[in-house]
């Protein structure tokens, strides 16, 4: 390698298990058995469809997943969500879907959904900066609701659920893009969770939708073919061609899990170990390290804080860059810095940074 890897706090695309990036380069020029690369192989071919058995009934034992639930292989990133999920729950119901706001993204997915039919606001508090999560009786719920969407982690904001939200009968639809599988879940209120794979599961490309049967048979007739959810689990997501190479590496990342990790509780404990390691230097240092999120609320994923002024902020990542600590800037609309630290950091990075957080207190 001419040049070392860098701790990459990127918050997406974003850093991969080194085991996994390392297998891919031992399997880039050949397969085993097979003798082409995984970008120049059918997507009808027994090994993809191996891929892609595989993968799922990884998601499966990972978490718990029943098979009323279809594991669908979809492009166009969440973004393409935010509209598809509305076209194929909403559209023709005549009810409302409820939208629980906690930050930029399911502001944006409240967006598109209203094209397609009524958005009930259920919660914003876009007044105080998206700090935090809706307490229960905050929420303006419908009593018909189509289904209720939520972000379980709001990755410019840093605000991420910690349980999963037992409401009412409305299934809830989960953009998880940013925190799928850091914990393990109680699938009980979930008829829909969604989550591209450049955050915390892979390359950019492909995004992971796991549907219940109930909601797959609502979904109206007539839509677009390659929109349609029920085409994709009809035909195992090969209705056409997906994107062969980022669901490969998708499967690396669920064996990680799986093998060398040992499962989402012990996933779930190095988060919780890495993303405290932080917060404890954010709260010694208060005057410094502003945090952005509520305490309660804050996210294992991406630690969010500001600092006294811009000329700060700026050196810390220049300084931070030196130390080969990456792409800590935080989002304009939040400001300051923002540490990604999905399952794929490892622990020297955070406490990498850690030590740099402490030196930079010491000098401020
Ligand atoms: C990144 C992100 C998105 C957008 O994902 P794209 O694949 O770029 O469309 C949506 N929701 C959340 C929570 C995200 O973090």
């Amino acid at each position: 390698m001419d040049t070392p890897r860098v701790f990459n706090f990127s918050p997406g695309p974003a850093t991969l298990p080194l085991p996994v990036l390392e297998q891919a380069q031992r399997e880039m020029l050949s397969l085993p058995g097979l003798g082409v690369s995984a970008m120049e192989i059918s997507h009808r071919s027994k090994w993809f469809e191996g891929v892609l058995d595989e993968t799922t009934a990884n998601f499966k034992k990972l978490l718990h997943l029943p098979d009323e639930f279809s594991v669908l292989y979809m492009q166009g990133g969440s973004r393409l969500q935010f509209s598809t999920v509305p076209m194929n729950l909403l559209r023709g119901t005549g009810k409302p879907a409820d939208y629980v706001i906690t930050g930029t993204w399911g502001t944006t997915a409240a967006v598109e959904a209203r094209r397609e039919g009524t958005v009930n606001v259920a919660f914003d508090n876009k007044a105080e900066n998206y700090r935090r999560l809706p307490h229960r009786d905050e929420l303006k719920l419908s009593p018909d609701a189509a289904y209720v969407h939520i972000t379980s982690n709001e990755t410019i904001q840093g605000v991420q659920y910690q349980v999963d939200p037992e409401w009412g009968a409305a299934p809830v639809v989960c953009d998880a893009s940013s925190d799928f599988l850091c914990r393990p879940i109680h699938l009980r209120p979930y008829g829909m969770i969604y989550a591209c794979a450049q955050k915390n599961l892979g390359p950019a490309g492909v995004t992971v939708v796991l549907v219940r049967s109930d909601l797959l048979e609502r979904v109206p007739q007539g839509l677009h073919s390659m929109l349609d959810y029920r085409l994709y689990a009809k035909e195992k997501s090969l209705a056409n061609t997906p994107p062969v190479f980022a669901c490969y590496i998708v499967l690396l990342v669920t064996r990680w899990l799986l093998h060398d990790v040992g499962g989402l509780a012990h996933m779930h404990e190095r988060n919780r170990k890495k993303a405290a390691l932080l917060y404890e230097v954010v709260d010694r240092f208060p005057d410094l390290y502003q945090g952005h999120a509520d305490p309660a609320c804050r996210s294992l994923m991406n630690v969010t804080f500001r600092l006294p002024s811009d000329e700060h902020a700026t050196r810390f990542v220049q300084e931070a860059a030196k130390r080969s600590l990456c792409e800590l800037k935080g989002h304009r609309s939040v400001g300051g810095i923002r540490a990604s630290i999905y399952n794929a950091m490892p622990i020297e990075g955070v406490e990498a940074l850690r030590e740099f957080m402490l030196d930079f207190a010491r000098r401020a």
